[in-house]
């Protein structure tokens, strides 16, 4: 795993994606490395999606909160029949617009090989098999199908070309392919299919019409209601009653600080990150708030702390809790 306090690594220069290159990085995926690689719409930044560290990496490199799910990229509908359950609406609209610029966000299989981190502990996988020649035969030749947000750091613009890749993540990848510039430039469409009801969760150059024609009638999610993790008021509830970066903690409650400043507290308690430091304060978060839980036996299910969210460009989750916490609070988790 990159060591991001040691001196930087020279910056990765793009590849052309030929397939002696794409074999190397395949390679490299198949060892938990990251790998930037063109698909139609933007560059992806991808890892082995069954390979918990790998997907870890991501979420490091990029910065993003790790309450925002990852695409699966996938080679075909085969390989998204082994993650998700596809019902006859997902198969029509997937035999209608794949390969293309559509993500289907599925029911878990019990079976589904991807890591839990790249669902965000959800039970749902989101899939897509990209239209890209390059990107086609990476999955292939993986062998596993590939987590892959957008290859840049998180909140920042999109890349539609390999030297956008270099110049945002240049020094925390192992490698980028050069397949030219992306045909489509802006993300998918992402739908939400659980048997016959489709859900549009965010509009792509897919619009819901299209889908319509295909699959009947779409429902729209209104702003706030998208399934995304962190929109839903029990996704961050652990079982402890966790007050986040408060000023003050009571008894029978458990602390999640972050930075320096902690309040004299008897109970169990973590700290995000003792220097302040957000990217790692952003990793530290479901692995802290299993910690705590480990040491509150027997509690209720419910969290305290301010009404708190983490931003950064589309990269965005709210969440609402109860009482208040200090000013410079959780929401700034991930800006
Ligand atoms: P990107 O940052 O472009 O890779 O965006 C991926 C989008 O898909 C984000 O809006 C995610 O929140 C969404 N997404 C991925 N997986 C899921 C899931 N299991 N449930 C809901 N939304 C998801
Ligand atoms: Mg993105």
């Amino acid at each position: 795993m990159t060591d991001l306090s040691s001196p930087s690594p020279p910056p990765v220069l793009p590849v052309l994606a030929d397939q002696d290159a794409i074999g190397r990085a395949a390679g490299l995926l198949r060892d938990g490395g990251l790998v930037a690689f063109p698909t139609e719409t933007v560059y992806g930044l991808g890892a082995d999606a069954t390979n918990d560290a790998a997907v870890a990496r991501i979420f490091e490199a990029k910065g993003r909160p790790q309450f925002n799910p990852l695409i699966s990229h996938v080679s075909g509908v085969d390989m998204a029949e082994t993650l998700g359950d596809m019902g006859e609406a997902a198969r029509k609209l997937v035999q209608a617009f794949w390969p293309g610029p559509l993500t289907l966000v599925l029911p878990r299989r019990a079976d589904c090989a991807v890591s839990l981190l790249a669902s965000a502990g959800l039970d749902t996988v989101a899939v897509r098999m990209p239209d890209h020649a390059t990107a086609q035969a990476l999955i292939r030749r993986t062998g596993h199908p590939l987590a892959a947000p957008s290859a840049n750091p998180s909140g920042g613009v999109s890349p539609t070309t390999a030297q956008h890749v270099a110049d945002g993540l240049g020094d925390r990848l192992d490698m980028i392919l050069d397949g030219g510039p992306c045909r489509v430039g802006l993300e998918s469409t992402v739908i939400a299919v659980d048997g016959d009801r489709v859900r549009l969760l965010r509009p792509g150059t897919i619009t819901r019409a299209a889908l319509e024609a295909v699959c009947g009638p779409v429902e729209t999610a209104a702003p706030g209601a998208i399934e995304a993790p962190g929109m839903m008021a029990s996704h961050y509830a652990p079982n402890a009653r966790v007050r986040l970066n408060a000023t003050s903690v009571t008894p029978g409650e458990a602390l999640l600080a972050l930075g320096p400043d902690v309040p004299a507290h008897q109970g169990p308690m973590a700290n995000l990150s003792v220097t302040g430091d957000l990217v790692e304060a952003a990793a530290n978060l479901f692995a802290m708030l299993r910690t705590l839980d480990a040491q509150t036996p027997g509690r209720g299910t419910s969290a305290v702390g301010s009404t708190w969210s983490v931003r950064r460009g589309s990269d965005r989750s709210t969440g609402s809790t109860s009482t208040p916490a200090r000013s410079k609070s959780v929401a700034k988790l991930a800006s």
